[in-house]
């Protein structure tokens, strides 16, 4: 059986992606695993944001898919850009294998806030539900509270549900 593969990039806390592991796989009832080592992700680095190109990041992580390869989901704590835009919470590779996600800016600490884990684990997981959707062709969702609303700040993810909207979720189990 095909497996949903949690790949590291840069250092990860190890709780909370065994976490995100268990989550996703309940939630895609497909059985998951993390891949080690992580991997490095020096060549996305633009020096003058300090910030890492998602796009390039994904196109590296497509050596990593195999025929157990179910999706394949990138995982960093780093600060995630494409050009056009200040950041992404993550990017992925519609109706593709391949999706990454960041908790950089998922944590209370970036907003000058205290740490909170359960807060920071829930948001993870509503963005990479999010990000696997695009892989299964999901688009955008005009529904609020479904994983695939698009969502630029913190504010809209904590709103979401980790879940699909009715809708979604029949276009997504047509995809797979
Ligand atoms: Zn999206
Ligand atoms: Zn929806």
């Amino acid at each position: 059986m095909k497996k949903l593969q949690l790949l590291p990039v840069g250092p990860v806390d190890a709780r909370l992606l065994e976490w995100l592991r268990q989550a996703l796989s309940e939630k895609f009832r497909v059985p998951a695993e993390i891949l080690s080592p992580a991997l490095d992700p020096a060549f996305a680095l633009h020096a003058e944001r300090q910030q890492y190109h998602s796009s390039e990041i994904l196109a590296s992580m497509q050596r990593y898919i195999t025929g157990s390869t179910w999706r394949l989901l990138g995982v960093t704590q780093l600060d995630l850009y494409i050009p056009i835009l200040t950041f992404v919470f993550g990017e992925a590779q519609l109706g593709g294998s391949a999706a990454v996600v960041s908790y950089h800016r998922l944590q209370q600490e970036f907003y000058g806030l205290p740490e909170d884990m359960d807060l920071l684990a829930n948001r993870l997981l509503v963005e990479a539900v999010h990000e696997l959707g695009h892989t299964l062709r999901l688009t955008h969702c005009h529904d609020y509270r479904c994983a695939m609303a698009p969502s630029h700040a913190v504010e809209w993810i904590d709103i979401k549900d980790s879940g699909f909207c009715e809708d979604c979720l029949a276009r997504a189990l047509e995809a797979v």
